[in-house]
């Protein structure tokens, strides 16, 4: 935060608080201390000035860390409870500022804006019958000359189209399903009122079978609108943590989400807006967990620890239906995600996509609620989906002559080869196997990923701490591994790029 924004009566940070500005009033006066200290000829007492200055410095420093950390965490949590509060306008601030109507002149505003006008009567029926009563008609050469009249940029002023039901702006939808029929006519003030396929009404996109298709179309593009202008303040590689990247994509959630009930009921009529909602979702689960662009949604969704949207949608339904109930509504949500987290394994289990992912992860339950989740890197994240600098996906993609490994003879040098078989990295297993006591396979990861299942772990406190102590050695070891490995593959295969000198074709990542 830049220091004078507080001092001119700008609205503070979300995180600011009584205790940091107490803090920051201290430190200032700490500094004004030590600088007048430095006009006085007294080496001795400025040097003591000093110290203090900078230890009141650093004690401000380290509790606006700390509020910083505590405010994120906060907002995470946040996100599930209300996907329209403080986290997604924190996030769509990120994204352009909007300007504010100063508080309490909104009346006034509008009133010089729009100034109200008599009542207009609308002519019922036919149009006068006077010839010298009927309007003249403006030809289109005039209405150029009008428009060419306004400056650029600027609203062409009151309309004097009064605040009343205008039969020109009316539409109508029919609710039906049946194939055969014959639109109505409706006639509001002498006017017929046009039938539309579908219909705004109250955010909601009604068409005439409630299929909501064109809802979801909507909101997925809106989605898929706040997704890319977010992906642009993140890059893949590096930027911040998985945490941040989720409070982030969220508002990609938000847009998804809105009007939940009646998501549930669009998904479950047609597996057409279970996919458009989830290739949506798929947009910021890539991004959060950093995966090449390729990445199913089913596999990034998982490495995400999202839910599928319309699973996330039937949760929010039954929430709503169940708030009656004598519990609190945070039992009722835990009972809830508890529900999504049975049915999201039964897709993951079913589905024909991400196949290696499905055998890195078998077990999502235990993956999302893993103790520690800041794991996944863009390395890792490769590893898990098989999706990075392999031949065999390089050459899938056509960035590849053939899929033959550059460093041995095997033919197919696929992500399997790499982590697990190929001799070029068996200096980098070396330190896993031998803590393992055999080579490393790719049944062995789950396990190192996921840590030891809470059932298996004994009672015994001391031995259970030993093998947790081992478990998490195992996966930071694991965690080295992929790094290593994946970080000079990547490196051979720039070099390897650079000298067949793709020209104009656009990277994968
Ligand atoms: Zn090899």
């Amino acid at each position: 935060m830049p220091r004078g924004a507080v001092l001119r009566g700008r609205k503070a940070v979300h995180w600011w608080s009584d205790e940091l500005a107490a803090l920051r009033r201290s430190s200032c006066m700490a500094r004004r201390r030590y600088q007048r200290a430095g006009r006085r000829d007294d080496a001795e007492g400025r040097a003591r000035e000093r110290e203090a200055y900078s230890a009141a410095r650093k004690e401000l420093r380290r509790a606006i860390r700390l509020a910083q950390i505590e405010s994120w965490k906060k907002l995470c949590l946040l996100v599930d409870e209300d996907p329209w509060g403080l986290p997604y306008r924190v996030v769509m601030k990120k994204l352009g500022a909007k300007t504010r109507l100063p508080e309490g002149q909104e009346l006034d505003i509008a009133n010089a804006l729009f100034p109200s006008r008599p009542e207009v009567t609308w002519s019922v029926g036919a149009a006068p019958a006077h010839p010298d009563l009927q309007a003249e008609l403006f030809s289109m050469d005039e209405l150029v000359l009008m428009a060419s009249k306004l400056p650029g940029g600027k609203a062409p002023g009151p309309d004097y189209i009064p605040n009343e039901v205008a039969p020109q702006k009316s539409e109508a939808v029919v609710l039906t399903n049946k194939w055969a029929y014959r639109d109505p006519v409706f006639i509001l003030g002498g006017q017929q009122i046009s039938v539309k396929p579908s219909m705004r009404y109250l955010g909601v996109q009604l068409d005439k079978r409630l299929n909501f298709g064109d809802h979801i179309r909507l909101v997925t593009a809106a989605a898929r609108r706040a997704v890319s202008a977010l992906g642009r303040l993140r890059p893949n590689v590096q930027g911040p943590s998985a945490c941040k990247r989720w409070l982030l994509m969220s508002v990609a959630h938000s847009k998804l989400l809105y009007a939940s009930p009646v998501r549930a009921l669009a998904a479950a009529r047609a597996a057409r807006n279970r996919v458009a909602l989830s290739q949506a979702q798929r947009g910021a689960a890539i991004r959060v967990a950093r995966c090449y662009r390729t990445v199913s949604d089913m596999a990034a969704l998982v490495l995400a620890r999202m839910p599928p949207a319309h699973l996330l949608a039937d949760e929010r339904r039954r929430i709503e239906e169940r708030k009656q109930e004598p519990t609190t509504v945070a039992v009722i949500r835990r009972q809830e995600r508890e529900a999504t987290l049975r049915e999201w394994p039964v897709i993951w289990d079913h589905t024909e996509k991400a196949a290696w992912t499905r055998r890195m992860i078998p077990d999502i339950k235990r993956w999302v609620y893993q103790p520690n989740q800041e794991a996944i890197t863009f390395h890792m994240a490769q590893a898990m989906t098989g999706h990075g600098c392999f031949q065999h996906y390089l050459w899938k993609r056509r960035r590849a002559g053939d899929p033959h490994c550059m460093h041995c003879d095997e033919p197919d040098d696929t992500v399997e080869h790499t982590l697990f078989n190929c001799p070029f990295w068996a200096e980098d297993r070396r330190e896993m196997e031998q803590c393992v006591g055999r080579p490393l396979q790719p049944n062995d990861v789950p396990n190192i990923i996921l840590g030891p299942e809470q059932e298996l772990l004994l009672d015994d406190a001391s031995r259970r701490r030993r093998i947790e102590a081992m478990a998490e050695g195992l996966r930071l070891a694991f965690g080295r591994i992929v790094e290593a490995i994946l970080g000079r593959k990547e490196d051979t295969e720039r070099v390897r790029q650079a000298r067949l000198l793709f020209v104009g074709r656009r990277p994968i990542t």
